[in-house]
């Protein structure tokens, strides 16, 4: 652990460090804070709010800077509470505000690219790099009613520790996914950083007893890595693979299910009506399923998410 160094900073053991990134080319300034164990141990990367408006990863991981105690960790904790911060404080959905782009489409990014792109680069060569494991916390999106679960990626080095990760989290059901690019967490698994994303929240809201579910999951990850002392618990889960839909046309959306209801073949599982009421596209189930997040607002965008549901792996 002697000389390691995250973003500019020397890890020192039992020292905590609060500051900021500056990324090149942007305004963009990056909070961070990292706790430094007094003993040896795994560096373990947190992120909250590449997607600003995704709200209880990003309040549980501030609670988590604040809260968690150096003398106890056997190695370091880097947490960055709001990648997005620009987004937040401009009150976009998923979107970097300056230049409109998903940043959790844009990884590895480019450091001569655009907003997003810079702010993507700097994530990857400062911080997700550096480090030994990695979890990324989201939510639904402003608009988006979703069921708390968790993503892992398949087909990887990393895949058995970053499975007992993932069934450290308290969800009945996780995502094998299969997507290697644009995502943090999926760049950082191709690495071979073992790397999960938790999803829990939804509709621009956010509640104590999810923050309190978020920073519980998080610490009982620790325990496993062996960073936080104390017994872990494992949740049995039902494993997914995830297909999601945009809307093929712009109009309002009526959904048929929420988020964790389960489905059968052929069920309608949505409608897109025109500003008169007139149907204009139904969506059916292709498969038996779980919607695991659906467009949740009457506006729908063309080419916009609409709806992602989980089909049984077994
Ligand atoms: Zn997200």
């Amino acid at each position: 652990m002697a000389g390691k160094q995250i973003a500019g900073h020397e890890l020192v053991p039992g020292k905590t460090i609060k500051d900021h990134i500056h990324v090149g080319g942007t305004q963009f300034q990056v909070p961070h804070v990292l706790l430094c164990g007094e003993k040896e141990g795994p560096t373990v990367l947190i992120t909250a709010g590449i997607h600003n408006a995704e709200y209880i990863g990003i309040q549980a991981a501030i609670e988590l800077s604040n809260e968690i105690d150096v003398s106890e960790l056997a190695g370091n904790v880097v947490i960055l509470p709001l990648v997005n911060c620009s987004g937040f404080e401009n009150r976009t959905m998923s979107l970097v505000y300056e230049d409109g782009k998903n940043l959790n489409r844009v990884f590895p990014g480019d450091k001569d690219g655009s907003e997003a792109d810079r702010l993507a680069h700097v994530l990857f060569e400062a911080f997700i790099k550096n480090v030994d494991m990695y979890i990324d916390l989201h939510g639904g999106d402003g608009y988006e009613n979703l069921m708390p679960f968790v993503y892992y990626l398949g087909d990887t080095d990393c895949e058995e520790i970053a499975r007992s990760m993932m069934e450290c989290v308290n969800s009945d059901y996780c995502v094998r996914s299969r997507c290697r690019t644009g995502g943090a967490y999926n760049l950082a698994s191709v690495h071979g950083i073992p790397s999960i994303l938790i999803e829990r929240g939804q509709m621009g809201t956010w509640s104590r007893e999810e923050v309190e579910a978020d920073k519980t999951d998080v610490r009982n990850i620790l325990k496993y890595l062996g960073v936080l002392p104390g017994e872990h618990v494992r949740y049995p889960k039902t494993e997914l693979t995830e297909y999601n839909y945009s809307a093929p046309v712009a109009g309002c959306w009526y959904p048929e299910k929420k988020a964790g209801e389960t489905f059968s073949e052929g069920e309608k599982l949505g409608e897109i009506r025109d500003y008169f009421g007139q149907s204009v596209y139904t969506e059916y189930a292709k498969e038996d399923g779980i919607v695991l997040y659906q467009c949740a607002s009457l506006n729908i965008v063309k080419n916009g998410p609409m709806l992602a549901y989980g089909v049984r792996l077994d």
